[in-house]
């Protein structure tokens, strides 16, 4: 059975982290698995090297952490000094691009993904070393020579038949030989070559474009919770773990803020038909999360999960002098295009006479001129009232198969809102069956999810 298990960044955040990650991989392969590892950059919570990587710190600052975990995992008389060297030349590297960056004044979105990667290469040498330190052959792999992508910087998409072509000619060499690949999580390179990221949490995404390319028999992510749970435990107190999810109710979590996952990562392992699951690596005894494909039956119907994502701006077009006059979303929505801005949510009265939707805040300043551009003649007309934004608005999620079959719940939802007198701002159900989103106001979210999650926990008990 192929295996692709990625482990995230506090899986790797400093050397006892390491080593139990090792020992799982090391058990994993002792049970007769062909193994391949994904892993991130380090990263014991609140501090990220790739947050620091891209906040253009010291050289030293990287040096101090990946050193400090070198030191402690690996001999003296083995790899520590071969692996340190590799370090030095990627932090070389590091630091002439951030001179370069500061001497043009700014870096390019190309520069960014070289410098974003940087973290991934580093610890994915350290763990390759400590597994053949501790009698497991390893090797580090660099994604750049597998994943095959566009020129999207910062939120690059693979390119199908070469990923599988390199994944192939790269990879099954290595596992064929029993040696476990430890292959750098969120990076991939265009056809020329150049460095390019997948997009923060990235990592989640590569090691289900691996399971893909392999056709492995599962993809596991490794983090830093029981699995997918009913909330945010970051922002919630008393969460529990979903044993089992739907690819499609997992990747509304996803979507709407559970950064848990990534949401990219469900699109590979769906198409290919492989179970994943979200593991704890400081709890591997506890089972996790399974996410398996869509059951025909409507059973297990009930709300799930609860997410938030923050920092919108609602933005609304409306006008009595646009009743009835058709094409107006097609040009709101081709100007949002336009500015470059993901449309989270949409809303619109059936008359046609107000439309309005969120988008990220730092996007609505964009997007309102080119609206105003867009609806200039019917501004001039007063057919448009105007044009409006209402910034530090959140989407408030909940995620449940059968929401549509289930009256009851869309009330419930309400009602546990308007008791904790939260404002519904604005509202959309129905794009999938398995979602209800709520637009309310920013301040308002830890209380909006709060009274959601009382309420589907108690559903679940
Ligand atoms: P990794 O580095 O392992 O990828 P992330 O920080 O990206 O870790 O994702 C794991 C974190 O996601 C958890 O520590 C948790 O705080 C957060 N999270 C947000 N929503 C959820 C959820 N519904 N279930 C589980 N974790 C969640
Ligand atoms: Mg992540």
């Amino acid at each position: 059975m192929t295996l692709v298990m990625k482990f995230g960044g506090t899986s790797v955040g400093d050397a006892a982290a390491v080593a139990a990650t090792a020992v799982l991989i090391q058990r994993a392969q002792a049970a007769g698995q062909t193994v391949v590892v994904v892993v991130s950059a380090m990263g014991s919570q609140p501090v990220k090297v790739t947050d620091l990587l891209l906040a253009g710190v010291d050289a030293d600052e990287l040096r101090a952490i990946h050193a400090t975990a070198v030191d402690a995992l690996l001999d003296p008389d083995g790899e520590r000094q071969a692996v340190l060297a590799e370090m030095e030349a990627i932090l070389a590297r590091y630091a002439g691009l951030r001179r370069a960056g500061e001497v043009l004044g700014e870096l390019t979105p190309r520069a960014l993904d070289a410098i974003a990667g940087m973290g991934e290469q580093m610890s994915a040498r350290l763990l390759a070393a400590y597994l053949r330190q501790t009698g497991t052959r390893a090797q580090a792999v660099d994604a750049t020579e597998l994943i095959v992508t566009d020129d999207r910087f910062g939120a690059a998409s693979p390119l199908w038949p070469e990923t599988e072509t390199r994944v192939g000619e790269r990879l099954r060499p290595l596992l064929a030989a029993g040696v476990i690949p430890v292959v750098t999580g969120f990076i991939g390179a265009t056809k020329a070559g150049v460095t390019t990221t997948l997009g923060r949490g990235g990592s989640d995404f590569s090691a289900a474009i691996l399971g893909r390319a392999l056709r492995a028999d599962e993809v596991w992510i490794w983090t830093d919770v029981d699995g997918v749970q009913t909330a945010d435990p970051r922002l919630v107190a008393g969460t529990q773990t979903i044993p089992q999810l739907t690819y499609r109710e997992v990747a509304e979590l996803a979507y709407y803020g559970a950064k848990v996952l990534h949401p990219q990562t469900i699109r590979p392992c769906l198409e290919s038909g492989i179970p994943l699951r979200v593991k704890n690596t400081f709890n591997p005894a506890h089972p996790g999360t399974l996410i398996v494909p869509d059951a025909p039956t409507s059973n297990g119907a009930g709300l799930k999960a609860v997410t938030a994502v923050k920092e919108l701006s609602l933005i609304t077009v409306a006008g009595k002098g646009m009743l009835g006059v058709p094409g107006m979303a097609m040009r709101a929505f081709g100007a949002v295009a336009l500015a470059q801005a993901h449309l989270l949510l949409i809303s619109q009265a059936s008359s046609e006479q107000s439309i309005c939707f969120a988008t990220q805040m730092q996007a609505a300043q964009p997007v309102i001129e080119r609206l105003r551009h867009e609806f200039a003649p019917e501004l001039r007309r007063r057919d448009l009232d105007g044009i409006t934004a209402q910034g530090d608005m959140a989407i408030v999620t909940v995620v449940g198969k059968g929401l549509q079959r289930q009256p009851l719940l869309t009330g419930q939802v309400l009602t546990a809102l308007g008791r904790r007198q939260v404002n519904v701002v604005a509202l959309a159900q129905g794009a999938t069956d398995c979602s209800l989103s709520l637009v309310v106001r920013g301040g308002d979210t830890e209380t909006a999810v709060a009274g959601i999650h009382h309420l589907l926990v108690g559903h679940e008990s």
